[in-house]
């Protein structure tokens, strides 16, 4: 949906002093022209959505499109050659996106980082399972988005605070209830965990890395090896995933095999972050008990 334009208004002050009239017209400046914000897959662009509130965001990789093989389309092409800010999340996740921005031949563009500042774990891309550094993120979009377009400033920032804080809750919530069992071990067919495991002390064992829809019989015997090694508690599948394979090797570890949410599918509303990350937070305390 495109935001309407506001329309330019003429603010005209008549004052009447006695039989004469003065008139003084203030013109108003127009409103700045919103900037156009592109994101790269849903977390970014609930984060980036969150923080430019109204105004329109587009995002490249549409929702339930796999996210870590995504090939570019001459959409996206253009979509970037029009924007004035692309929002990425770094860490080499969108390995698509070079090419693209060469493609677009957009010399004005910007480009937010979303994990600048972020250490990461190996290389893994998936820090915005973790709150503390969701925060980071969003902080990072707010402060590029200031920097292109200083006259948001106010906006941008009571956006992102009040996002802020709610990820700041969610950190908190997850502590409360995690902490009880700190050497949980989960076996996970999704290397989406480290930065969540790392912050909660838990354990992520991953043993095939990138999801498949088959698995072969040395992914099966691998992790038939790390269940007994780790004494792994659960199996944790992609949600709307069913995964018979995975079915049927949770039983017989007699194991239950839980829906984890990596967050690269989902809706468009920023709060469906909070919303996936509470069933989350679900699975594992059920998981790890
Ligand atoms: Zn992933």
């Amino acid at each position: 949906m495109r935001s309407q334009k506001s329309l330019l208004l003429i603010g005209l002050v008549v004052a009447l002093t006695g039989c004469n009239y003065s008139y003084s017209q203030v013109q108003q400046p127009s409103p700045a022209p919103e900037l156009k914000v592109v994101t790269t897959f849903l977390p970014m662009y609930w984060f980036a959505k969150a923080v430019v509130g109204e105004a329109q965001v587009e995002i490249l990789i549409p929702p339930g499109t796999e996210v870590h093989e995504y090939q570019a389309t001459p959409a996206n092409v253009s979509a970037i050659a029009k924007a004035n800010v692309l929002v990425k999340n770094g860490i080499n996740f969108e390995q698509f996106l070079d090419g693209t921005v060469k493609s677009a031949q957009n010399s004005q563009l910007k480009e937010i980082d979303a994990s600048a500042n972020i250490e990461p774990l190996a290389g893994n891309p998936h820090v915005w399972l973790d709150p503390v550094l969701a925060k980071q993120q969003v902080a990072n979009i707010r402060d590029g988005l200031i920097a292109a377009n200083p006259k948001n400033t106010a906006t941008y920032q009571t956006n992102a605070t009040t996002y802020i804080q709610k990820l700041e809750k969610l950190d908190t919530e997850y502590k409360q209830r995690l902490q009880k069992y700190p050497t949980c071990t989960f076996i996970s067919f999704h290397d989406a965990y480290p930065y969540l495991a790392n912050r909660y002390q838990l354990k992520q064992v991953a043993v095939v890395e990138i999801p498949e829809d088959q698995l072969s019989p040395t992914d099966v015997q691998k992790a038939i090896n790390a269940v007994k090694q780790y004494k792994a508690k659960a199996i944790f599948g992609e949600p709307g995933v069913d995964n018979k394979l995975l079915k049927a090797l949770s039983q017989d570890l007699n194991l239950t095999l839980q829906p984890l949410d990596s967050l690269e599918t989902g809706t468009l509303d920023p709060q469906y972050y909070f919303k996936a990350m509470q069933a989350n937070l679900k699975v594992l305390e059920n998981a790890c008990k």
